[in-house]
C-alpha cells in the first residue's frame, strides 16, 4: 500500500512516514506543499492521502477540493490543528473520510489509516478473507485453510495489495507503484521473484492455485469461494 503524506512540518512528516513504513510496511511519499500533493496524487498511485490542512502553496482544503473535483476517490485523512476543528463538518462534507487533531498518537494514526484503506476496498473488519485465505491486517498474519503461512514483509505486502483487489488483473507496474515510493522502478526485476515465492508458500498444501500469472498483463488472485 502506498500513502501520500502532505505535511509541511518536516519533523512531524518524518515521524509519521517512519511509523507508516515501519509497522504496516507502507510505501510513503511526502509532499511539503499542497501543489506538489495535487501533482503527485494525479498519478493515481495512492491507496490513502494524509493531508495537513495548513499547507503552503495550496492549503489542504483546496487540495481536497481539487482531488474530489477530479473524481479521485482515494480516501483522505485530514490532520488538523485544534483551532481548525470547527471546519471539520465542512471538510467531511467536502469529501474527507476521517480526521485527527494534532497532537495525535502515531498508533491511532496507523489504525485509522489501515481502516480507511480497508473500507475503500469494501472491508470494514481487520481481517480480509478470500476463499480459504485469510489476511489479518492488525496482526499482519496470513492463514490458508486454517494453517498459518510465514511470509517475508515484501511477500505480505504483495498479498495485502492483491487481497484488496481480488479477481482483478493487477499489472506488475501497478503492483510496484503501490508497494514502493519514488524509487519503485529499481525494484522492477525483483517483483516476479516475490510473487513466485508468495505463490509457492500459499499453494504448498492447497488444493487450488492462488495467484495466476497472465502473460504480458499481470497477476490475478483467484481463490474459489467454495474452498472456504
Ligand atoms: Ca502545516
Amino acid at each position: 500500500m502506498r500513502v501520500l503524506l502532505a505535511e509541511d512540518e518536516v519533523r512531524l512528516a518524518e515521524n509519521i512516514a517512519a511509523a507508516l513504513r515501519g509497522g504496516p510496511g507502507f510505501a510513503v511519499d511526502v509532499a511539503e506543499e499542497g501543489a506538489t500533493a495535487v501533482d503527485l496524487a494525479e498519478r493515481g498511485f495512492y491507496d490513502l492521502v494524509i493531508l495537513d490542512l495548513n499547507l503552503p502553496k495550496k492549503d489542504g482544503r483546496l487540495v481536497l477540493k481539487t482531488l474530489r473535483e477530479r473524481k479521485d476517490k482515494t480516501p483522505v485523512l485530514i490532520l488538523t490543528a485544534r483551532a481548525e476543528r470547527e471546519s471539520i463538518v465542512e471538510l467531511l462534507n467536502a469529501g474527507a473520510d476521517d480526521y485527527l487533531t494534532k497532537p495525535f498518537d502515531l498508533g491511532e494514526l496507523i489504525a485509522r489509516a489501515k481502516a480507511l484503506i480497508r473500507r475503500a476496498s469494501g472491508t470494514a473488519v481487520a481481517s480480509i478473507k478470500l476463499g480459504d485465505i485469510e489476511l489479518n491486517t492488525l496482526e499482519q498474519t496470513v492463514m490458508r485453510a486454517g494453517q498459518l503461512i510465514s511470509l517475508s514483509p515484501t511477500e505480505y505486502r504483495v498479498l495485502e495489495f492483491l487481497m484488496h483487489r481480488p479477481r482483478v488483473v493487477v499489472s506488475k507496474r501497478e503492483l510496484l507503484e503501490h508497494m514502493y515510493d519514488y524509487n519503485w522502478e529499481h525494484h522492477s526485476n525483483v517483483v516476479e521473484a516475490h510473487v513466485s515465492n508468495l505463490r509457492r508458500k500459499l499453494d504448498r498444501n492447497a488444493a487450488t492455485p492462488s495467484i495466476e500469472t497472465l502473460r504480458g498483463r499481470g497477476y490475478r488472485l483467484f481463490v474459489d469461494d467454495e474452498a472456504a
